[in-house]
């Protein structure tokens, strides 16, 4: 059985699928790996790295895809490379099935087999294999980097020759997987940090790492469904929320959001009021810019600037730390595949906990039923 990577299709995007470490285990599995050459350059990995450990390195991308059984991207292929794949061939990506479900149709006109990533269930037996909690923690702490990096002050206090310089204050807005990072990134960086989220259990998250928990009254309402995400609020809760957050938001150097509510629109929470009443020289930096951003102002994958607040939306920030992104991502992945290759073969087992919600198209048909509803629709 042949295990594929290439390089990915989008120029921007640095990450690989598989990085050394994961390739030796694989081939300790009895399967062939092969790597397209060039495919871990940009996340400082050389071909030489995956040839020490057993993989097969090669140019010819046509020929590499023909006799591919598994192909392991970052992000879903392009339609040449769907195309160059054989019938029956299985597909492991972040391939956004709920969010482009259209895209998906050149995957089932080819008759292959699609495992999204971001369908596999956030449960304990899968923890290993939680790519959206892996990228989720690079994003969450490249985010103050960049915020840092942005800003016209420094994080920590510092007691100087020249006088005592105040610790910044910093705001996270949503404390799940990103925002808990984010605040754990300022707070080692020496910043005074304030955490807000609707749900009650991120209070003691945001507290243990040491920063103060805005609370709003949630009028009694539950804010968290069976799974632990986010429900949506009530409208009467979001103005709470948001007249709390502006006035913080007046008295703080930088604010990250990172709020979302799977399946909807991202809650606005910092509106253009908020960002006008902000310092001068203070930053955002929005999260949730694919998903429309917390900021009323926020431009998706851009940086504006305004009345001297700038705001930042950056699209994927993961790619931008590109080596530990990959590392982590390819370790979920052959913790995934370790699930589905049984003695060097393919053990797709429907009845499996991971692997049955995981596959969104099986043989050319889409089986996910929110991906079958809504291909039907369109
Ligand atoms: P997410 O990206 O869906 O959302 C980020 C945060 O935004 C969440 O904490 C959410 O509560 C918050 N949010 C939503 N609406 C908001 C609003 N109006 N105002 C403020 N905040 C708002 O979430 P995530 O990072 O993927 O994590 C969601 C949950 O899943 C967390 O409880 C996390 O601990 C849990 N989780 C569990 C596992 C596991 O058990 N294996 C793995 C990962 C995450």
């Amino acid at each position: 059985m042949q295990i594929t990577v290439l390089k990915e299709n989008d120029a921007n995007e640095a990450r690989v699928a598989l990085v050394p470490e994961s390739v030796k285990k694989l081939v300790a599995m009895n399967v062939s790996v092969a790597i397209e050459s060039g495919a871990g350059l940009l996340a400082s990995i050389n071909d030489a790295d995956y040839a020490a450990v057993g993989a097969t390195l090669t140019s010819d991308r046509p020929g590499l895809l023909a006799s591919t059984d598994i192909l392991l991207a970052v992000n879903r292929p392009g339609d040449d490379v769907i195309d160059g794949l054989k019938k029956g061939a299985i597909v492991i990506a972040f391939l956004r099935p709920l969010d482009e479900p259209k895209k998906m149709e050149q995957l089932i006109a080819r008759g292959l087999t699609a495992l999204a990533i971001e369908l596999i269930p956030r449960t304990t037996r899968a923890q290993s294999m939680d790519a959206l909690s892996s990228m989720a923690t690079i994003v969450g702490y490249k985010a103050v980097l960049v915020a840092a990096e942005r800003m016209p002050r420094m994080f920590p206090m510092l007691t100087t020759a020249a006088g005592t310089v105040p610790p910044a204050r910093v705001l996270i807005l949503g404390a799940g997987v990103a925002g808990l990072q984010a605040i754990a990134t300022a707070r080692r960086l020496g910043a005074i940090v304030e955490g807000f989220d609707v749900r009650a259990a991120a209070g003691e998250a945001v507290r243990s790492l040491g920063a103060r928990f805005l609370e709003v009254d949630m009028g009694g309402v539950q804010t968290e469904d069976a799974g632990g995400y986010a429900r949506e609020v009530t409208e009467e809760v979001m103005e709470r929320s948001r007249e709390l957050i502006a006035k913080q938001a007046a008295l703080t150097d930088c604010i990250v959001t990172s709020a979302q509510v799977p399946g909807k629109r991202a809650p606005i929470l910092v509106t253009e009021q908020a960002v006008l009443a902000m310092k001068r020289g203070a930053v955002i930096v929005d999260l949730a810019g694919a998903t429309g951003g917390n900021c009323a102002l926020t431009r998706p994958g851009e940086e504006i600037e305004v009345n001297g607040v700038r705001i930042l939306a950056p699209l994927n920030l993961a790619a931008t730390v590109p080596l530990h992104a990959s590392q982590l991502y390819s370790r979920n992945l052959t913790s995934f595949l370790s699930i589905l290759i049984k003695d060097g073969q393919l053990n797709l087992d429907f009845n499996d906990d991971i692997i049955g919600p995981s596959c969104a198209v099986h043989q050319g048909q889409a089986i996910e039923p929110r991906l079958k509803a809504a291909l039907a629709v369109n």
